[in-house]
């Protein structure tokens, strides 16, 4: 079952590995939490990508995990950086991300930030407001360049996931209409220092059915015929992130395979290049999160599993309910309870799991926490003065620290 979520995470003898690294032999050396990751397995997934659309251009939504290193390796198989942020554009352009493999996505963008892409000259700015294309065209000009744009359109699809990560519906805040964007695409004609060069759509995250790809590429293919008739060129068709990975031991998710059967068919007469923007469905399952069992709690009704990682290090369950899989890293012969696992920090909210049907473990012990690859670190925070977890790359047997844990002087340093 556990290959289902990694093929390289498996137990041998009664320890859990991933990558052929004992994950026990880990927490001791680094402690705890601990966020380890598995090389061999985003390497696998990149590829998975570039095989299923082998003409697209991958670009790694770096807000997933951008930890330096994971950039440099997805940068390694090929990939491009799908940012949100200057700090990302830093990041990306550090791991020797080629800036005519980078778009820039996110609704408010500051000048700072505007002028740092503009003038690092980035393949495309996904634009979502008439007042974003404005701004940029005026500091555009003033840096005497020209950015290339697509604007980022809202299908109005549903992608049958959770609400806060359903980014295509018409009343979200990211993006402009589908079925009025001609007007803002008319608008650029007036800027000088735009390029239109694009469409780019995201519908949202954590999607585990296809079909609402299949809906949104189907608009977003109208709006290419359209605006090729009004002699716009467009070059490319940004079709965004969002594919689903597995949390629940029952749960299947599709294969970028199975997203290529569906988008292609759709695009195929289109003379433009597809970008994809995957940051979940590449790092999510090569990720865990490494908790000791700090405390057993038996309430009578109630029984309580107290660990070390709290909502400040995986904020998923708090924030959307979000399941994750949790396994002892020993392996041995046990009952199972039903349980509360819970963290340290002041906040009824700071779960990792709620009634769940667990082995029965003793303090000391170390769970691994599942699918903590994406929106895990990337998410976490000093709440509570709790320094931030270590970070630990692991690949076919070796291992090397890609973030130490922090200290208190870390934290008030500034
Ligand atoms: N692209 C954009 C514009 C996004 O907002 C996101 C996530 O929110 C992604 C890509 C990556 O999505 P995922 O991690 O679900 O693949």
């Amino acid at each position: 079952m556990l290959k289902e979520y990694n093929p390289y995470l498996e137990y041998k003898g009664d320890d859990l590995y991933l990558d052929d690294v004992s994950l026990r032999a880990l927490a001791e050396e680094f402690g705890t939490p601990l966020y380890v990751y598995s090389g061999s397995y985003i390497r696998d997934r990149i590829r998975a990508y570039t095989e299923a659309f082998p003409e697209a251009l991958i670009c790694y939504a770096v807000k997933a995990n951008f930890n330096p290193y994971i950039v440099t390796l997805v940068k390694e198989e090929g990939a491009g950086a799908d940012i949100v942020s200057g700090g990302e554009l830093f990041i990306s352009l550090r791991a020797g991300i080629e800036p005519s493999k980078i778009v820039y996505a996110g609704v408010g963008k500051t000048v700072k930030e505007l002028e740092y892409a503009i003038s690092s000259d980035i393949l495309m700015f996904n634009v979502e407001s008439l007042m974003e294309l404005e701004v940029l065209d005026e500091l555009a000009g003033k840096l005497g360049r020209k950015a290339r744009i697509a604007i980022r359109v809202n299908p109005d699809v549903d992608p049958k996931t959770h609400p806060y990560i359903s980014t295509g519906m018409k009343k979200s805040k990211f993006g402009v209409d589908i079925k009025t964007a001609k007007k803002e695409y008319e608008h650029t004609k007036k800027l000088k220092n735009l390029q239109v060069v694009g469409i780019h759509c995201h519908i949202g995250s954590q999607i585990l059915d296809v079909s609402p790809y299949i809906e949104a590429s189907q608009k977003v293919v109208e709006l290419y015929y359209d605006l090729i008739k009004e002699g716009f060129d467009i070059q490319y068709l940004d079709l965004g992130g969002g594919l689903g990975i597995k949390y629940k031991p029952e749960q299947s998710n599709p294969e970028p395979s199975d997203l290529a059967e569906a988008i292609l068919p759709v695009v195929k007469e289109v003379k433009a290049k597809i970008i994809l923007e995957p940051g979940r469905s590449v790092v999510g399952n090569a990720g865990i999160l490494l908790t000791q069992v700090q405390f057993i709690k038996d309430k009578g009704h109630k029984h309580f599993v107290i660990v070390d990682a709290g909502m400040n290090d995986l904020v998923r369950p708090a924030m959307y309910e979000a399941y994750h899989h949790m396994v002892p890293v020993e392996r041995k012969d046990r009952p199972y309870i039903k349980t509360d696992v819970v963290g340290p920090i002041c906040e009824t909210g700071d779960f990792l799991a709620l009634d769940r049907e667990l082995q029965a473990v003793e303090r000391g012990e170390y769970l691994a926490v599942l699918s903590a690859g994406a929106y895990g670190f990337a998410m976490s925070s000093h709440y509570n003065v709790r320094p931030r977890a270590c970070e630990v790359l692991v690949e076919k047997g070796k291992y090397r620290v890609i973030r130490q844990r922090e200290d208190y002087e870390y934290i008030v340093a500034l």
